[in-house]
């Protein structure tokens, strides 16, 4: 199965790929890690993108593109995976609609989480992540914990340069403008699953995996 994941910032798409990735066995890819690692590897690509992502704004499309294009060539995406963060404007989806073409992939579904803005404020401002296996984490549940409770790393939290509430406005506006028209395109080209996020991670998790069910007994 082909997921993409849609949703605003912080409405749980990360936590709900992972999840997905280890019930389903198939990779999780998320253009957000890809541009951090980018980053973290000091490469050309990571110094320009630095900037950029620490104002919640987009990375250029055809950089985009081209790092769908290079993971897609990856044997690990052979038998499906779970886009988290692509395609985020109408021209990054019509690439992608074009490479599904080209590669003649079959099974693509599109899951939207959905979750009212202020709940959204409410976690992003309240967030950590793991920097060794980037689990991500609400302040709440780490209090008093110096390892991470997934993979045990000492020290390892810390809070994304993005999860600030300015940054955090400008990535929701940045989402409305650009990435909302991306569900529009989707409507009546694809199968778009809308799930309500603002439950807890198990029960939305099980609400995606009956609605991809139910798109497995169509196809
Ligand atoms: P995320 O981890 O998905 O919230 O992504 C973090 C940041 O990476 C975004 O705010 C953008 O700056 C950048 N980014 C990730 N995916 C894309 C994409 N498909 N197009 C443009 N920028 C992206």
């Amino acid at each position: 199965m082909r997921i993409l994941l849609f949703g605003m910032p912080g409405v749980g798409k990360g936590t709900q790929a992972k999840l997905l990735s280890s019930k389903l066995n198939i990779p999780h890819i998320s253009t957000g890690d890809i541009l951090r690692q980018t980053v973290k590897d000091g490469t050309e690509l990571g110094k320009k993108a630095q900037a950029i992502m620490n104002a919640g704004e987009l990375v250029p499309d055809d950089i985009m593109i081209g790092i769908i294009k290079e993971t897609f060539s990856q044997p690990r995406c052979k038998e499906g995976f779970i886009l988290d963060g692509f395609p985020r404007t109408t021209i990054q989806a019509k690439e992608l609609e074009k490479l599904i073409d080209e590669l003649k992939l079959s099974n693509v579904v599109v899951v939207t989480i959905t979750a009212p803005i202020s709940e959204i404020i409410k976690r992003l401002t309240n967030r950590l992540a793991c920097k060794n296996c980037k689990s991500i984490f609400s302040k709440d549940e780490l209090e008093g914990l110096n390892e991470c409770p997934k993979c045990g790393a000492k020290n390892s939290f810390y809070q994304r340069k993005d999860d600030t509430e300015e940054v955090i406005k400008n990535r929701i506006s940045v989402f409305n403008e650009n990435t909302k028209p991306v569900l529009d395109y989707y409507n009546g080209k694809r199968e778009v699953f809308y799930i309500e996020g603002n439950d807890t991670v198990e029960r939305v998790n099980e609400k995606i995996l009956t609605a991809l069910n139910k798109f497995s007994e169509k196809v």
